[in-house]
């Protein structure tokens, strides 16, 4: 029988979730989901040191945003439990002691002043620095009296003779290290607390993990893991090592730049779901020329083998280009809602914001778009009379004039105020006149926006402003024009 597919995602709560990490937490799902298998949250929060206040809560919210949905977890429970590593502490002494009993680990007394003395030599040496533990040398009664007087120590890995060692990654293939290399990392710390790299083995195989997921970085120090899986003779998990994301093909993405992480981009206006379908396509691909893809169709179609080995780079033009078209998608009412709050925040005037936000949703790619392009609802400002003059349009602030007086008499006659009446309203204007469209509409668009560029067009625009507003910005138009004329 083969074993059941679980993945966790383990952050440390740092405070922000950053878009490679969100982009593992999603992989370690649709792997799970993929198989019906389980997809488990961890806290690991073993750096007191960098413990954030709410750090958690932000994991959690980010989450299930983005629908990535835990089997188990701190806050639910599960059969594994607990999910924060350091309410499982009491854990890890006693199977860090257990290697020690049989030769994989050991105690170690030394203090960072002797490492630093022997890193320094190392350096004056011109020898590359490894920690050569005197504490290997220990005699057990040694130990003991040095553990009765109560001196601090650490257990280190002890790694002795392992010339080559290999494994398989499902992304990086077959990887080979010369053992020799190894460092004898620090297992469980002199406060108690074991390292990342001790409560990652002990949790993941504890926690029936069959795939770990995680960023590259960790390739290095998996044969270090390896051995201790293997020292206790447990199976050692399906690796899957992804590549890092990039701001360009040298930088990280890091949150200095304030643009790594899964809040800055709602911040900036990007949706949860086309955040969630973007990250999907950094550093895999799907197997057809299809992008847009709804979580349960990427369970569908992920396939650990089309992961990438190369870096990602981050394209934020693609994402808002995506981000556009997630906004276009939505029915009537999400959208409405989703768009709402940045229309009640830039329209204050009496409109009706539905209307409003019918019009721009053909135009906007990101929410924070929003308050710019609509702001002249509010008012048009002092706008430059020469955005009267239009070549394609054949519109110069003399015809604006003209235009402008026509249109004034037409729509003061109109007594039922719609789109239609006023679409007919200005388009039988030209006609009259004999002359091209543009010539009437965009002088009336200008006038009643003060803007080179808005959402909707002038009889859009007219009909939303309603009839009073449409002739009062109408009527100032024309008092410009005439003065600068004149
Ligand atoms: N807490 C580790 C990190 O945030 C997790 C790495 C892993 O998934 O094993 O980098």
């Amino acid at each position: 029988m083969t074993k059941k597919v679980r993945t966790r995602f383990a952050p440390s709560p740092t405070g922000y979730m950053h878009i490679g990490n969100l982009r593992t937490a999603l992989f370690e799902y649709l792997i799970a989901k993929h198989e019906n298998g389980d997809f488990l949250l961890r806290i690991e929060d073993t750096d007191q040191g960098r413990k954030v206040e709410g750090a958690v809560d932000i994991i959690y919210k980010t989450l299930k945003d983005v629908g990535l949905n835990w089997d188990e977890g701190p806050d639910i429970g599960g059969d594994y439990g607990p999910y924060v590593q350091s309410e499982r502490l009491g854990m890890y002494k006693g199977y860090a002691e257990e290697l020690v009993k049989t030769g994989h680990a050991h105690y170690c007394f030394c203090s960072e002043e002797d490492i630093e003395a022997q890193r320094k030599e190392a350096e004056s040496l011109g020898i590359s620095f490894k920690f050569q533990d005197p504490c290997k040398h220990l005699s057990q009664e040694e130990i003991q009296a040095k553990l009765d007087a109560g001196e601090p120590y650490v257990i280190r890995q002890t790694i002795a003779n392992v010339g080559e060692t290999s494994f398989d990654d499902e992304v990086y293939g077959h990887i080979e290290f010369d053992g020799d290399l190894l460092d004898e990392q620090i297992l469980l710390k002199s406060d108690g607390f074991p390292t990342y790299n001790f409560a990652n083995i002990i949790d993941d195989h504890t926690m029936n993990i069959s795939h770990v997921v995680r960023g590259n970085e960790y390739l290095s120090s998996t044969p270090k893991y390896n051995l201790i899986y293997d020292a206790y003779g447990w199976d050692r998990p399906t690796y899957v090592h992804v590549p890092p994301v990039m701001k360009d093909e040298h930088q990280k993405l890091s949150k200095r730049n304030g643009d790594a992480s899964f809040q800055d981009l709602v911040a900036k206006g990007y949706l949860p779901a086309a955040i969630i379908n973007y990250i999907a396509l950094l550093g895999w691909a799907p197997p057809t020329e299809q992008e847009i893809y709804s979580l349960p169709e990427l369970i569908e179609v992920f396939d650990v083998k089309r992961i990438s080995k190369s870096p990602a780079i981050f394209d934020i033009d693609k994402l808002t280009w995506m981000n556009g078209i997630y906004l276009r998608n939505m029915d009537e009412d999400t959208y409405f809602e989703t768009v709402r709050p940045y229309l009640e925040r830039a329209v204050k005037g009496p409109y009706d914001l539905r209307k409003i936000a019918k019009i721009i949703q053909p135009r906007i790619d990101v929410l924070t778009q929003i308050e710019e392009s609509v702001d002249f609802f509010d008012k048009t400002g002092d706008y430059d009379l020469e955005m009267y003059r239009h070549k394609k349009m054949k519109s110069t602030p003399e015809s604006a004039l003209t235009a402008l007086k026509a249109v004034r008499t037409a729509l003061e006659n109109l007594d039922n105020w719609t789109e239609e009446s006023v679409h007919e309203t200005l388009l039988a204007l030209p006609k009259e006149l004999g002359v091209k469209n543009g010539v009437v509409l965009w002088p009336v668009r200008t006038a009643l926006s003060g803007k080179q560029f808005t959402p909707g067009g002038a009889i859009e625009i007219a009909w939303i402003l309603g009839k009073d507003e449409s002739l009062r910005r109408i009527d100032t138009a024309i008092a410009r024009l005439e003065e600068a004329l004149a």
